[in-house]
């Protein structure tokens, strides 16, 4: 069976939309690119946006789990030649990345959204205006169907403070102390400490 359920049909009109050329060369993607400039491809009707240099990897060389990036050697998104491409992790191809002397954060001017804001879907065109109905809000969201699964205070990833450093910030506040000191205490930031204050966080903890 070839990866993703594909017909030899589809597998060849895939390789159609690039400019295959010697392995050491790029083979740039013809078809629709997305706002980083890699090749999207909808290779079957039921797989959704996928993009194309991970396809062209799954398909040469089988399939890779999940979370595992495919990342370029030759560091040009719109390129799909499987042999330009190296698995990773995430952490990997950050440190490709500062390796390389990218590590640079596109702000301003510089940034996708400010270059292409058409794609920016905010507002009206924010699918949770216009699909509505897919929206699951209240009693039926999976946070409150399955609460075990929610992750709150230490359990929480991007969790910067335990519950009991949270305590003892909430008896500094109340004894009016400025976030400012207390972020230096335990080295957040001062709206970290704000946060707590003013209840936007840690909320589920009395
Ligand atoms: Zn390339």
């Amino acid at each position: 069976m070839t990866p993703f359920n594909m017909t030899k049909e589809a597998v060849d009109s895939f390789w159609g939309k690039m400019k295959v050329g010697g392995t050491s060369e790029c083979w740039e993607w013809q078809g629709s690119k997305d706002a980083f400039g890699y090749g999207t491809c909808n290779i079957t009707h039921q797989s959704g946006t996928k993009r194309a240099h991970r396809v062209a990897f799954i398909l040469t060389f089988g399939e890779i789990p999940e979370g595992i990036w495919v990342c370029h050697k030759c560091d040009n998104p719109g390129c799909a030649n499987p042999h330009h491409m190296f698995l990773g992790t995430p952490a990997m191809n950050n440190l490709d990345r500062d390796r390389k002397g990218r590590h640079k954060t596109l702000c301003g001017e510089e940034h996708w959204s400010q270059k292409k804001p058409h794609l920016i879907r905010r507002g009206e065109r924010h699918w949770t205006r216009f699909k509505e109905a897919r929206r699951v809000k209240g009693d039926e969201h999976w946070s409150r169907k399955r609460p075990e699964k929610c992750r709150r205070g230490d359990i929480h990833p991007m969790a910067l403070l335990t519950s009991s450093q949270v305590l003892e910030v909430r008896k500094m506040v109340s004894e009016g102390v400025n976030d400012c000191a207390i972020g230096r205490k335990y080295k957040v930031n001062r709206a970290t400490i704000r946060a707590i204050r003013v209840g936007k966080t840690w909320k589920h903890l009395s």
